[in-house]
């Protein structure tokens, strides 16, 4: 089977591997660079526990979680997962979600389906992570998540494109971007390029995130989308002992290499607009830091050093659309939040479908033909 997969971000990247891997012709076409896309301006944090909403979409999380493990044990020397736990406390989503005040339904709900857990104290927040100033913390209800973590998403995906231009049938064309498809018959028969360049495959499968529309050339196989914006402040290197990703009512932070602290925060993120200038002094990036400052003093006069800004790729009501376009057959369509977590079951799931003609139950309740 030829496949053409539009888009070399965590998705893309993700299903061309495993396409490849499995005994597809792939040709992969990428606008810029693999992972340069949302995948490279994202917390990261490969979970299943924010994702409460529903059990069908906490299993298709939590199926991401697993695959991303997966992965990481079949390749040597994968550098990509960091799994040294989360803390959360005090969860503004889980109350809109309906749970308690103090977490407690949640908690008690993860461990009902089997997700690794715990309740967390003052004195063992203060062991795991002595630079945090306790009076910012919430003991009541606070979630330890042993077992969580995130992902390097840009290593990630060069790490298994590379592996499958070496060992497989997987081409790469980066800077190379999709006008639209070439539509045959009433079926997608493959993409035509900018500079008209026309490519032939059995199947088509869009994975070009928040981008997906502009590659499709029709308004008829277009998806409805809400996109939101999203702010990453990024810390000079420290000498600081941070080794948890922080989920707090303040600002969500994490470490990301030689000192370097991540930050976000959802109320910030909601104030933004999709223009909002990605620079160092932005005051929103400078309200991050100080909320980080409150949170762990010792960090005084830590300065930004960068700042990026990102669309989320998200369908219209907010859930993932991954599955076959109910308008254009042999057009595979793959949208959706969360893509860190899901992508590398994405891969394996898209494979299934594909060339082995499964049905994943996981996406049984996600697929775009529900916008149709
Ligand atoms: C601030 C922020 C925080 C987040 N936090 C989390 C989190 O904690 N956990 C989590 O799981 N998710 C999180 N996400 C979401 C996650 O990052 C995205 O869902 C994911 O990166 C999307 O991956 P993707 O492969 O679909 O898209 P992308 O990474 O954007 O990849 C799409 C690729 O397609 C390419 N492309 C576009 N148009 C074309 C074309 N016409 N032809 C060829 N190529 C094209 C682009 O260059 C790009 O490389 C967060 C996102 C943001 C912004």
């Amino acid at each position: 089977m030829k496949v053409i997969v539009i888009g070399a971000g965590i998705i893309g990247a993700s299903i061309a591997f495993r396409m490849a891997e499995a005994g597809a012709q792939v040709t992969l076409v990428e606008a810029h660079r693999v992972g340069s896309g949302t995948s490279s301006t994202s917390y990261a944090w490969v979970n299943a526990c924010e994702k409460l909403t529903s059990r069908a979409y906490f299993d298709l999380n939590f199926a991401g979680v697993k695959a991303h493990r997966r992965l990481a044990g079949e390749i040597e020397g994968a550098n990509w997962l960091h799994r040294p736990g989360v803390v959360q406390w005090k969860d503004a989503g889980a109350e809109a979600a309906g749970f308690d005040e103090g977490n407690f339904d949640k908690l008690e709900r993860l461990k009902s389906w089997g997700y690794p857990a715990d309740a967390i104290t003052a004195e063992t927040l203060a062991r795991l992570e002595p630079d945090v100033d306790l009076s910012t913390f919430t003991e009541t209800g606070a979630i330890h998540y042993p077992e969580d973590g995130w992902l390097d998403s840009p290593v990630y995906a060069g790490a298994i494109v590379a592996r499958a231009q070496r060992r497989h049938e997987l081409r790469l064309l980066t800077g190379t971007k999709v006008a639209r498809l070439l539509v045959r018959n009433g079926k997608a028969a493959g993409v035509v390029l900018n500079d008209g360049t026309e490519i032939e495959a059995d199947r088509v499968v869009n994975s070009a995130g928040r981008w997906s529309n502009e590659a499709v050339g029709a308004a008829e196989h277009e998806l409805p989308l809400a996109p939101t914006v999203g702010l990453i402040a990024y810390t000079a290197s420290s000498d600081t002992s941070l080794r948890h990703a922080l989920r707090t009512p303040l600002v969500n932070c994490r470490p990301d290499g030689a000192g370097r602290i991540l930050l976000r925060a959802n109320d910030i993120d909601k104030t933004l607009a999709f223009d909002t200038p990605a620079t160092p002094d932005n005051p929103a990036a400078q309200e991050l830091l100080s909320r980080m400052i409150r949170l762990m003093p010792s960090l005084t006069g830590l300065h930004v050093e960068a700042v990026r800004t990102a669309i989320r790729p998200i369908p219209k009501d907010g859930l993932s659309a991954i599955g076959p376009h109910p308008a254009l057959d042999n057009y595979y369509v793959t949208v959706t939040h969360s893509g860190v977590t899901l992508g590398a079951f994405i891969g394996e799931a898209v494979r299934d479908e594909l060339l082995h003609g499964r049905s994943v139950p996981e996406l049984a309740e996600f697929r775009p033909a529900r916008f149709f």
